[in-house]
């Protein structure tokens, strides 16, 4: 078999980097694959042609050797002997990258691509909501051929194997009568032109890589790992294909001072025993407001008391929930000696039995000392 120019074959530019040839090569190896075309001797040739192509730009020696000398000489003729990765081959069936055709006219180009940016927050940003500048790492329409590809920023050719379509369609005999099949052209990739000169700052890929600045407006309310999603801010498009979409993943900061359940706040207040035992007011630290809190005499460890309105909002605002105050009580510890004597006294006088103590504090021994 003679060798043919495997840039023809697989339908990319001498400019080709390895992913948009791995690409065209899966398109055209799922294209020709024999079982997809049985008794199709013209797509059984045409799958080695694709097969003996890829293993030759796939393999920097050769795709050197090809650039400088136009030969091929050393391309294997059969892909699934060749020196070609086969987990490439593979991937072509099972489901890794594009997918077919798909029946309707297809837009003539490439979609951009979409872009994600992580964006951390305070708990009081939840409350109001922001309007911010995120920095997004994208891909823009290329200035110098103005989004051609071609140098010089003159339009691509018209593809003349699928005259500008971006889609071929076959017609098979099968045994239910002729079917009529529709796949991304070979020659194009779908894009319905094809470039011979491409643009030097772009490499012919019509768009390069920009950092930008995006305004986006967070609404109250999300949640920690919420995701907004901003249509069109992703990378340009080539052709009639769309801009991709900008996700912008908010993260809430941690704040050791509250945790969040919904629209609830919890937060705990250590409250001494003497002020849970006669009751105070105290002041409690919101996450936009400092409330005055009434602990009532008698409060017991554990005890929950909500702050109503001072949580945080519902998605996109309105009413907001509790801060729940829950209170610890401090036992208190390293007592004095006269601390330890009005303590057993309070004991005494509420007719409660008065405690050993521990051998530890040395005060009357130990709880659970051993009997002697
Ligand atoms: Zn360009
Ligand atoms: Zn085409």
């Amino acid at each position: 078999m003679p060798s043919k120019d495997p840039y023809e074959v697989l339908g990319v530019s001498r400019s080709a980097d390895a992913d948009e040839i791995k690409s065209a090569y899966r398109r055209l190896a799922r294209r020709y694959h024999p079982d997809v075309n049985p008794n199709d001797p013209s797509a059984e040739e045409k799958f080695k042609e694709v097969g003996a192509a890829y293993s030759v730009l796939s393999d920097p020696t050769k795709r050197a050797r090809f650039d400088q000398t136009g030969s091929t000489d050393d391309a294997p003729q059969d892909p699934f002997f060749g020196g070609g990765n086969i987990s490439d081959l593979f991937d072509v069936f099972f489901g890794a990258g594009n997918g077919g055709g798909g029946g309707g006219r297809r837009r003539v180009g490439r979609d951009g691509e979409d872009a994600r940016v992580d964006l951390q927050l305070t708990l009081s940003e939840v409350i109001t909501g922001i309007q911010t500048e995120v920095t997004v790492n994208r891909k823009a329409t290329c200035t110098s051929c103005n989004g051609t590809g071609v140098e010089g920023g003159k339009a691509p050719e018209t593809c003349t194997t699928c005259r500008g379509q971006g889609q071929v369609s076959t017609v098979r005999n099968t045994f239910i009568g002729q079917v009529r099949t529709s796949a991304p052209c070979p020659t194009c990739h779908g894009n319905g032109t094809v470039i011979k000169d491409p643009c030097k700052a772009c490499k012919g890929r019509a768009v390069i890589p920009e950092t930008a600045k995006v305004n986006v407006t967070i609404p109250p309310g999300f949640d920690d790992g919420a995701t907004l999603h901003v249509p069109g801010q992703g990378s340009d498009g080539v052709g009639e294909g769309r801009p991709g979409d900008l996700y912008v993943v908010l993260q809430i900061a941690n704040d050791r001072r509250f945790q969040r359940h919904g629209q609830t706040l919890y937060t705990i207040l250590e409250s001494t025993f003497a002020q849970a035992t006669l009751g105070d007011r105290v002041e409690i630290e919101g996450v936009d407001d400092t409330f005055e809190l009434t602990v009532p005499a008698g409060t017991q460890p554990g005890t929950q008391i909500a702050i109503k309105g001072a949580g945080l909002p519902p998605l996109h605002g309105g009413r907001r929930g509790d801060l729940v105050v829950q209170v610890n009580v401090k036992v208190p510890q390293k007592l004095s000696d006269a601390e330890v004597k009005l303590i057993r006294e309070f004991a005494e006088l509420r007719g409660e039995a008065v405690p050993k103590g521990d051998e530890k504090g040395g005060i009357l021994g130990g709880l659970f000392h051993k009997k002697r």
